[in-house]
């Protein structure tokens, strides 16, 4: 193959996409803008740099979602696993690893490809022609930011996320919570049995609040400066403004009846909605915090009905750039409005070193198969690789897209298998037995 594949921004994804594409033959380009324009994370100008922990989590395959994405990662061939294995320091069942000799080995393997040139520049627009990965990163420097709002729209690019908890749905007690929208609004049953409610008596309510108010919060990293938007307040934030807010905000009882006791009036009501087609996850509405992971499933689950919640996600708020991928890219990662440009990692919408990767192997893939004219079947939903790309690519509620970890609530379910804590060890085994033949029936294919 003689065609030309650029990618801008040599990170996670990028590096990822870059060695999948030259490793087929492609010519690829890498523009990376480091070291000559910096980000406030980044401190070298190698490729893939770890910006924060060094940590790429459970390397677990079998009873962890992150950990099968290693393996399937590892099955396909990925550069960023092959140097993490190489460069692994002892960290129990994470995978973990030394962070310099990492992006060191990175930069190394992809410089000495014959096909490979990196081209130490800044992009600051869509190109109008070329095959074209776009791999920027949280921090998306200013003027490419620009160029994708110019493109998309203003609303479809965010520069902080607003991360609330997502709970598993089977771990809620639906014997305290019931299904209800304010004021049954909706056109549907669906539509007016839309959230799921947890009422709060008024001793419950003002022990919440001072757990809220007593928990450890997590400083914003240098450079992050403290930007609420009102839209957007952390609820401990809320909470300090004074004891009664949350109660007027999004624990307001209003237009609620308690299914499970309807002559009790409710003195606060938190409300969880729906986060995926699937109907496996569910987002507590208004609860971004910038609390710390240990205080929030502590004080979480203190809410009535969430006392053994699973959480798939927990809440934060980063400066973090990414799209609204849901409404803007087609399945296969392509901007809907411009076909000839992907977009990859964390910008699309996914969280974290490992999903990123992910997604710049699988963007990788997808435009080598493009340039040689085949055409892939779609990736199994069933995979971690699958889960991911299906949750950002229209599995996700476009409305409140927020990022994502890869975790089992992304995956279709398995059935017949126990749900709730207690049939968690088998149900995770069902998901990452199938997950690892349909990768392999897929990686065949493809
Ligand atoms: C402060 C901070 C802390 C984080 N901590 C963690 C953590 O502990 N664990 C974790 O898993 N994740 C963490 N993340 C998220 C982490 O950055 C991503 O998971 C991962 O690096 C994303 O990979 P990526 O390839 O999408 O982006 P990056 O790895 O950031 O790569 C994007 C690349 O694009 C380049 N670039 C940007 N704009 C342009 C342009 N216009 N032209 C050319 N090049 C450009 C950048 O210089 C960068 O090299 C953190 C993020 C931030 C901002």
């Amino acid at each position: 193959m003689t065609q030309t594949l650029h990618i801008v921004g040599g990170g996670m994804a990028g590096s990822e996409a870059a060695w999948a594409a030259a490793k087929a033959g492609l010519t690829v380009v890498i523009h990376e803008m480091r070291p000559k324009v910096a980000t406030f994370a980044h401190q070298t100008g190698k490729l893939a740099e770890m910006v924060c922990s060094n940590s790429f989590r459970s390397d677990d395959s079998e009873q962890n979602a992150v950990g099968l994405l290693h393996w399937e990662m590892r099955a396909a061939g990925s550069l960023t696993m092959e140097a993490a294995d190489t460069h692994r320091l002892p960290a129990g069942g994470a995978l973990a690893v030394d962070r310099e000799p990492f992006s060191q080995y990175v930069t190394d393997k992809l410089r000495a490809l014959p096909n490979v040139t990196v081209v130490e520049e800044e992009i600051t627009a869509l190109p109008g022609d070329g095959h074209w990965i776009f791999a920027t990163g949280p921090l998306t420097s200013e003027a490419l930011g620009a160029a994708i709002i110019a493109e998309t729209g203003t609303e479809r690019l965010a520069f902080y996320d607003a991360i609330a908890p997502i709970v598993y749905a089977d771990s809620i007690d639906m014997d305290v919570a019931w299904m209800q929208s304010r004021y049954d609004k909706g056109e549907t049953e669906e539509e007016r049995k839309a959230y799921l409610n947890c009422p709060m008596t008024r001793d419950q309510y003002e022990a919440f609040i001072d757990a809220l108010m007593g928990s450890d919060k997590a400083p914003f990293h240098e450079g992050e400066e403290a930007k609420y938007f009102d839209g957007c307040l952390p609820i401990e934030v809320m909470a300090e403004r004074g004891r009664e807010t949350l109660r007027h905000g999004p624990m307001k009882p209003v237009g609620l009846t308690n299914a499970h006791k309807p002559d009790e009036k409710a003195y606060a009501v938190v409300q969880l909605r729906r986060d995926n087609a699937l109907g496996t996850l569910y987002n507590i509405v208004g609860f971004q915090t910038k609390m710390k992971y240990g205080s929030q499933t502590e004080v979480f689950r203190m809410i009535p009905g969430l006392e053994n919640a699973s959480f798939a996600r927990l809440g934060g708020i980063h400066r973090n750039t990414f799209m609204n991928s849901p409404t803007l890219l087609d399945g296969e990662m392509r901007l809907k409005s411009k076909p000839h440009i992907r977009f990859a990692g964390q910008v699309t919408g996914v969280e974290g070193y490992v999903e990123s990767a992910a997604m710049g192997l699988l963007a990788g893939r997808l435009a080598i198969a493009e340039l040689s004219g085949k055409s892939l079947p779609p990736v199994p939903a069933t995979t971690a690789m699958g889960a991911l790309v299906s949750h950002i690519t229209g599995g996700a509620e476009a409305k409140t897209f927020q990022p994502m970890n890869v975790n089992f609530g992304l995956f279709p379910p398995v059935d017949g298998l126990k749900g709730g804590r207690r049939g968690r060890k088998d149900r995770y085994k069902a998901y990452t037995d199938r997950a690892k033949a349909d990768w392999q029936g897929w990686l065949g294919a493809a």
